[in-house]
């Protein structure tokens, strides 16, 4: 390509607030056979809302959601905002945690008033070794998932004290952009932190096929990779702190400009808008780009 013709194509994009951070990303775009999408907050909202709230025996829901909420309360993660904001609006004073640990992909450990708080996902509570049964003997996972729900399990002092089911309703726009990816004969995969029931009814709505669920940053970066081992060019299109990894394995990172400093800096493309159409415009701009020039 000539610089003037990425220039031109740079600048068009830009209009239409889709932010090209180099150049040779409209290149890379025009061969892209794959796009992998990120869930929370890139296919969603990323504004989840608590549905339910189950206790184990022993257990009261002021309590809890005072620990989990000032365990949460410096943690950016959009599930952590859902958990302040109830308990704000619950009327309840958050104390400050102590040790508070961020987990990407998995969760958070802080210790509150003395008390060690651990909430997450599934997988965390269980690496901890943590049983689950006075829970899941309430509340189904399963069948949370099955009516759009996470779920977000709660320990205090290394016992399993709360199912906090979550919803993050999927963005408008997403399943169109989706449909619009394959009918230009272009692939569509979801990679996402959270837990496989959860990742596939999301996928199932969307009409993706190709669900990657439960992985860390780690996970997402050797995702990408082996998709990009099965085609040839890998776009991947992230919001969170932990998608910056693999924004940057991606040939070409696209990061939704809502989203975290991080996954910005990581991309090589930036949605200003924070709209998913953005993709396809991208997309448009960068096969008209190499078109006018090959
Ligand atoms: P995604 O890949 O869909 O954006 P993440 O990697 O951010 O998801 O998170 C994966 C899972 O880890 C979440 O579904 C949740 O179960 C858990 N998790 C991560 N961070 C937190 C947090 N701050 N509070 C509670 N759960 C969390
Ligand atoms: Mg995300």
């Amino acid at each position: 390509a000539t610089p003037t013709s990425i220039m031109v194509g740079t600048g068009r994009a830009a209009e239409l607030g889709v932010l090209f951070r180099k150049g040779d990303a409209l290149q890379a775009l025009h061969d892209v056979d794959i796009v992998a999408f990120d869930k929370t907050g890139t296919l969603t909202e990323g504004k989840p809302r608590i549905s339910d709230f189950f206790l184990a025996a022993g257990f009261f829901r002021s309590d809890v959601l005072r620990l989990v909420a000032a365990a949460e309360s410096t943690s950016e993660h959009p599930i952590a905002s859902a958990i302040v904001e109830a308990a704000a609006s619950d009327g309840i004073d958050l104390p400050k945690p102590r040790g508070f640990e961020a987990l990407a992909g998995l969760g958070v450990r802080a210790e509150v008033d003395g008390v060690a708080v651990l909430v997450g996902s599934e997988r965390l509570l269980t690496q901890a070794g943590i049983a689950l049964d006075a829970l899941t003997a309430d509340a189904n996972p399963a069948q949370l998932a099955e009516a759009g729900n996470s779920s977000v399990f709660v320990a205090i002092d290394g016992v399993a004290a709360a199912l906090i089911a979550v919803a993050d309703p999927i963005k408008a726009g997403s399943r169109a952009i989706v449909e619009a990816l394959q009918k230009r004969g272009l692939k569509v995969a979801m990679i996402t932190g959270d837990a496989r029931a959860s990742a596939e009814v999301v996928a199932r709505r969307l009409g993706i096929d190709h669900v990657v669920a439960d992985v860390r940053p780690d996970g997402k970066v050797a995702a990408v990779e082996a998709l990009r081992a099965k085609t040839s060019r890998i776009a991947f299109v992230g919001d969170g702190i932990n998608d910056a990894p693999a924004l940057a394995a991606a040939d070409v990172g696209i990061a939704v400009g809502s989203g975290t400093d991080v996954a910005i800096e990581s991309a090589d493309v930036v949605l200003m808008s924070g709209d998913l159409s953005g993709v396809l415009k991208a997309l448009a701009i960068s096969r008209a780009t190499m078109a006018n020039i090959r």
